[in-house]
């Protein structure tokens, strides 16, 4: 079938992404879905730091690529195989198929299946195959997903059926930033009620992780970030205390606040001078957490002599440390009863022919969630 979608030609285009367009909206040739795999009519998909690292090239994938990946949609149609989904179950997309039988899998941690990760560096689907053609040349998938059109076709893998109350633009959000945000808090740090904890870089997957820490019982919640304004929405969002990271005494200022600094302190921007900040301000004892995404060659310089002497943590977060079937469901439930308000991360609704527009957006920091709305 046709379907129009957002195709990356090449990374590395320069902004401001308004101007330049690096997102072209074609009409694609979508195949019908294979063994195991899943048409898919999507809703909604969310504009993700993830799919700006693709565009401006600090995470190279292969192109000509069909990006998005998180969203939410309706099953169309299942491939040979697919007995467990029916046409119009609601669904959310998960962004690294997990094939339920590696090491990873087997130990229960599908969030680092290895053919998932495999298939997904390559830019096909879990089966290897791609899906995407334009004039009869093929098209990768963005991270198994390739969300921002109106269909796609991903393995039943990459797929977890929700509850049909939800509104599916909100749904979206859950594939990546509540996935990715609240599971860095509850399953990688493991908080405790009564926990003090610091979030680092306050994009949308950094403030779910606030939201998270909210309804994990933290008793105190340091938000830490670059903008102002991502402050103030932060302390909207039930933050107990802000501090600026540009400020030249910020690592002082936020161990004075916390009598030695956090227990927890979670770092979301991807960048090496977040998470020594992060580092800095962890205390005795305390565990360190990065899910910010930095380019390949980043590495951390770490003093050992605290790492030994204070019995500190450090641990890397990869979709929250996520068991998709079952933290998405709970997250659901939580966002229903008031506790995962993860709706106010939302600042703007766009249509598919609008996206550059949204990543200038993002890349400027204007922007928390913005989702494009089919
Ligand atoms: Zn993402
Ligand atoms: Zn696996």
């Amino acid at each position: 079938m046709k379907v129009r979608g957002a195709v990356l030609e090449r990374m590395g285009v320069e902004p401001p992404y308004t101007v330049t367009q690096p997102l072209k909206i074609e009409e694609v040739e979508l195949a019908p879905p294979g063994p195991g795999e899943v048409l898919v009519r999507i809703a909604a998909a969310g504009l993700c730091h993830s799919d700006l690292s693709v565009i401006n090239g600090d995470r190279p994938r292969p192109t000509p690529m069909l990006l998005g990946h998180e969203a939410a949609g309706v099953v169309e149609e299942t491939g040979p195989g697919v007995d467990d989904l029916k046409r119009g179950d609601p669904v959310v997309l998960v962004f690294v198929p997990s094939c339920g039988h590696c090491l990873p899998c087997a130990e229960g941690r599908p969030a680092l299946c290895e053919p998932g990760a495999a298939a997904n560096t390559a830019g096909t689907l879990l089966s290897g195959e791609r899906r995407i053609a334009r004039n009869g040349s093929p098209i990768h998938h963005h991270l198994g997903c390739s969300a921002f059109a109106e269909y796609a076709v991903v393995s039943r893998r990459s797929l977890v059926k929700i509850d049909p109350e939800l509104p599916l633009d909100e749904a979206a959000l859950f594939g990546c930033a509540v996935l990715t945000g609240v599971g860095a808090v509850v399953n990688t740090a493991k908080v405790s009620a009564g926990a003090t904890v610091a979030v680092v870089g306050l994009g949308g997957v950094g403030l779910a992780a606030l939201l998270g820490a909210v309804a994990a019982g933290a008793s105190r919640i340091v938000a830490v970030d670059l903008a102002e304004d991502k402050l103030a929405l932060a302390a909207r969002l039930g933050a107990t205390d802000t501090f600026n990271a540009g400020a030249p005494e910020c690592v002082e200022q936020v161990r004075a606040a916390t009598g030695g600094g956090v227990e927890y302190a979670l770092e979301f921007a991807g960048s090496v001078r977040a998470m020594e900040l992060a580092y800095r301000i962890t205390r005795r004892g305390g565990t360190t957490v990065t899910a910010g995404l930095p380019p390949p060659t980043a590495a951390l310089p770490l003093p050992l002599v605290n790492l030994v002497a204070e019995e500190r943590t450090v641990k890397g977060s990869y979709i929250g440390t996520c068991v998709p079937a079952r933290d998405i469901p709970r997250y659901m439930t939580l966002y229903r009863r008031g506790r995962l308000p993860v709706n106010r991360l939302v600042t703007g609704r766009l249509v598919l022919d609008e996206i550059n527009e949204g990543f200038e957006r993002l890349r400027e920091g204007k922007a928390v969630r913005q989702l494009v709305v089919f």
